[in-house]
């Protein structure tokens, strides 16, 4: 099976994502930012919405799903805590499960951490992940929730997939990333993605999607037990070493 995605700018730093299963020309929306928006791009396409897929329950993510469920009759397919916005989702998910557009299977990963009961949705036939605001290019979202241990476990399941695998994250925050990032780390890769990134930023361009290979190799949170002992740290358990690099990044400013 092959999906086609559809990744648009909305509000003041999102990305909406429309995603086609191409055998059924069923589609989906990967969270809800900006439901008027969804809707024009939606239009535009001519695509039938069939679910919309909620990673958490933040408003930017969650907060357009009764706007874009009464216009089009797609499903809500969700963690629990999306109740938090006042509608539970039709159907609740939770890692290990499995959703369909069609053809196309979507397994839900747990993913934990800026908020309690994030997920990411990983399609594994096109090597294509969703996942909102656990993993950004070069960042990670902050741990508005959980401790570093439970996000650095989900960091890990999404570390765990094909390095190929392209991932849309949910905001632009990469240029601001890349600035922390250079500060804590000095590798050449890191310097020659950087270069890239804030010359495509300078051009309007997104610098997302990434892939997992990419921010294995490059994203200080995930390369974080590497750069510890830089950061005066050795012999701590990993996701000690994560969350270092988690509070400077909390407190850079830059
Ligand atoms: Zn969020
Ligand atoms: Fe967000």
């Amino acid at each position: 099976m092959t999906v086609t995605v559809h990744q648009f700018p909305c509000l003041s730093d999102n990305y909406g994502f429309l995603v086609r299963d191409d055998a059924t020309g069923l589609a989906a929306c990967v969270d809800t930012p900006d439901a008027g928006a969804i809707l024009r791009e939606l239009k535009a396409l001519g695509w039938k919405l069939d679910l919309i897929l909620n990673t958490h329950w933040h408003p930017d993510h969650a907060g357009g799903n009764a706007e874009i469920k009464a216009a089009t009759g797609a499903t809500v397919v969700g963690p629990q805590e999306v109740e938090r916005l006042g509608q539970a989702p039709d159907r609740i998910v939770s890692g290990g499960d499995a959703v369909m557009l069609g053809r196309t299977q979507f397994e839900v990963i747990e993913s934990g951490g800026h908020t309690l009961g994030h997920v990411a949705y990983f399609d594994a036939a096109d090597k294509v992940a969703f996942v909102g605001d656990t993993l950004f290019a070069l960042g990670c979202g902050r741990l508005f929730e959980g401790a570093p241990e439970q996000m650095w476990a989900s960091l890990q399941r999404l570390a765990a997939l094909p390095d190929e695998t392209t991932v849309y994250c949910a905001h632009e925050y990469t240029a601001s990333n890349a600035r922390f990032a250079l500060s804590v780390d000095d590798d050449p890769a890191l310097k020659a993605r950087t270069d890239e990134i804030f010359a495509a930023r300078e051009r309007g361009e997104p610098t997302v999607p990434t892939s997992i290979g990419l921010e294995k190799a490059t994203n200080p949170f995930l390369r974080a037990p590497r750069l510890a002992p830089k950061m005066g740290l050795v012999g701590v358990p990993d996701h000690q070493a994560f969350a270092a690099v988690r509070q400077a990044k909390d407190a850079f400013k830059g």
